[in-house]
C-alpha cells in the first residue's frame, strides 16, 4: 500500500493544464487529474480541488452576436463554460466511484468573516461526506476590481482557511526555474526555503520568470509556505504526478515551498489574508514597535499610536506600520477611525486592535 505524505491537501488546476492546443478542454488532461484525485481520495487523502478552465470551455462553444469587450466575454463565456466544465468533473469522477460538487466563490466572500467560515463549514461538510469539492471564482459576478488576482491567489486562500498540509499548483512546466527555461544549464529550483533570497532568478535579463505567471506564483507560494503550508509547483500535464509527489517513496521534479513554522489561529489566517480590503492605516512608535515584537500576546494600544489613515469602522481591517513607514503587519480595528484619532497617544484606553485580531508579518 503506498504511503502518503498528506492528510489534506488543495490543488489548483490552472487552464493551461486543462485547455488543449484548441483552447478547448483537454479530456485527457481532466481524466488523468480525476483519477489521480480519486485514488488519493480513496487512499483517505482529502483533496480541495481549485479548478480554473470555465472561460476557456465557454469560448470554444458560444459564438457572440456581436462584439464584446473583455468584461462581457469574460461573463458570457464563464457562465457557459463553468457548467460544461463541472458537468465532465462529475461524471469522471462518477467513473471513478467518487462524487464531486461545486463551490463558486468571489474575493468579498473572503472580506466578510460570516460568508468565510460559511464557505469553510460547506466545504468541511463536503469533506466529511467524501464529496470533492471543486471551487473556482465566480467570474460570471465577479469583474474589474472585485477579481482574485488569478486562481493561485484563490488557492492559496482556501489552502488556509481549510487548514490544508500541502498546497499543489498544478500548471504546464516542471517548477520554477533559476535561469531561461530555454538556456542549457538552466534547471528547476528543487526546494526554496523560507526567508530564501530569490532576487538572482528574477533579475530582468531572465524575464521569461514572469512569464506564464511564475512570479505572481512564487510570491503566493512563498506567502502560503510562510503559514506553515508546503507548497509545490508541478508540471500537471506530466502523467501520475499528484499521485507521485505525494508518494513518499518518490522523488519527483517540481520545485517545493518549505513550510515555516508560523501556525496561526484560524482567525489570524482570516486577517492575514484581508489585507487586500484594509480600510485605513494605523502608525505607531518605537515603544509600541517593540512592545509588539517583543513581548507575548501584546495589543495595540492607542498610546503607541502616532497617526492613523482613511476611514474605517469597528471591526474593519487595517495596516499596521512602523515609525520608519514599513508595513508591519494587518489586523481588526477595535474602534472605528474617529474614534481611534480621538485617543491617538491616551493611555488607559482599551486596545485598537487586540492581540488576538492581530498578524504581524
Ligand atoms: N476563473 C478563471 C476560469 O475558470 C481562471 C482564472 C485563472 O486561471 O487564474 O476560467
Amino acid at each position: 500500500m503506498t504511503s502518503y505524505r498528506y492528510k489534506r491537501i488543495a490543488v489548483k488546476v490552472g487552464s493551461n493544464v486543462l485547455a488543449g492546443p484548441e483552447g478547448d478542454l483537454d479530456l485527457k488532461s481532466l481524466s488523468s487529474i480525476v483519477r489521480q484525485v480519486s485514488s488519493l481520495q480513496q487512499a483517505g487523502v482529502e483533496v480541495i480541488l481549485v479548478s480554473s478552465g470555465a472561460v476557456a470551455s465557454g469560448r470554444n462553444v458560444v459564438k457572440p452576436t456581436r462584439k464584446l469587450d473583455a468584461v462581457d466575454q469574460r461573463q458570457l463565456f464563464s457562465a457557459v463554460g463553468q457548467a460544461i466544465l463541472i458537468n465532465e468533473y462529475y461524471s469522471l469522477f462518477r467513473k471513478n466511484g467518487l462524487t464531486c460538487g461545486q463551490v463558486l466563490t468571489t474575493k468579498e466572500n473572503f472580506q466578510s468573516r460570516r460568508h468565510y467560515l460559511n464557505q469553510k463549514n460547506c466545504m468541511t461538510l463536503m469533506l466529511e461526506n467524501g464529496i470533492i469539492p471543486i471551487v473556482n471564482e465566480n467570474d460570471t459576478i465577479s469583474v474589474t476590481e472585485l477579481m482574485f488576482t488569478d486562481n493561485d491567489e484563490l488557492s492559496g486562500l482556501i489552502a488556509s482557511m481549510m487548514d490544508a498540509e500541502a498546497l499543489i499548483i498544478l500548471s504546464n512546466v516542471d517548477g520554477i526555474y533559476n535561469g531561461h527555461p530555454d538556456d542549457p544549464e538552466t534547471s528547476v529550483i528543487r526546494t526554496i526555503h523560507p526567508g530564501e533570497d530569490l532576487k538572482q532568478y528574477i533579475a530582468p535579463e531572465k524575464s521569461t520568470f514572469g512569464r506564464g505567471g511564475m512570479l505572481t506564483k512564487t510570491t503566493i507560494a512563498r506567502k502560503v509556505a510562510e503559514e506553515g503550508i508546503e507548497v509545490y509547483i508541478a508540471n500537471g500535464k506530466k502523467p501520475a504526478i499528484l499521485t507521485g509527489l505525494l508518494d513518499c517513496s518518490k522523488d519527483i521534479v517540481c520545485t517545493h515551498f518549505v513550510a515555516g513554522n508560523k501556525a496561526s489561529s484560524a482567525i489570524k489566517k482570516w486577517i492575514a489574508h484581508s489585507e487586500g480590503f484594509a480600510k485605513g492605516e494605523i502608525h505607531i512608535n518605537e515603544g509600541c514597535l517593540s512592545a509588539l515584537l517583543d513581548k507575548d500576546a501584546s495589543s495595540l494600544l492607542p498610546v503607541g499610536v502616532t497617526s492613523i489613515e482613511g476611514i474605517f469602522e469597528k471591526g474593519d481591517i487595517v495596516k499596521i506600520f512602523d515609525p520608519s513607514g514599513h508595513q508591519i503587519g494587518v489586523g481588526k480595528a477595535q474602534y472605528g477611525s474617529a474614534s481611534a484619532i480621538d485617543l491617538i497617544g491616551k493611555k488607559g484606553q482599551k486596545p485598537l486592535v487586540h492581540y488576538d485580531y492581530l498578524y504581524l508579518d
